[in-house]
């Protein structure tokens, strides 16, 4: 892994570059996070908020829920970010915005009760 992490939006106008390595990488399965990505479910590298930094634009921030507001390019709309209250000094990023996502294999999964029910079998191409 190259530091800084670096990753970007799809147009290209919202670009960051983290310091440091994320403090986890995580599968999400709630309805939120496949409703904002339109993927059947989220992953993020959970960043210290402190040590990554929006060059150009920041994201547009759309409050989902009272104290969580998930960040998106204004220009091309991709899914870019999740701050949560309950979480202030962290910001988690959509994996596949990252230059190189690879480096970054989830450790773990949250909200697996809303997880969909053909997730675990459905093929990936992986076989
Ligand atoms: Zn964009
Ligand atoms: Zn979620």
């Amino acid at each position: 892994m190259k530091l800084p992490i670096t990753g970007g939006c799809l147009c290209g106008a919202v670009r960051y570059e983290a310091s440091e390595a994320p403090v986890s990488v995580v599968w999400c399965h709630c309805a939120s996070c496949r409703r904002h990505t339109g993927a059947p479910a989220a992953v993020y590298a959970d960043f210290r908020r402190a040590a990554v930094r929006f060059a150009g634009v920041e994201p547009t921030r759309f409050a989902s829920s009272p104290g969580a507001l998930r960040g998106f390019c204004g220009a091309c709309g991709s899914t870019l970010s999740f701050e949560g209250e309950s979480q202030p000094d962290l910001i988690n990023v959509h994996l596949g915005s990252l230059d190189n996502p690879g480096d970054f294999p989830p450790s773990e999964a949250v909200h697996t009760e809303g997880r969909l029910a053909w997730f675990c079998d459905a093929p990936d191409g992986c076989d």
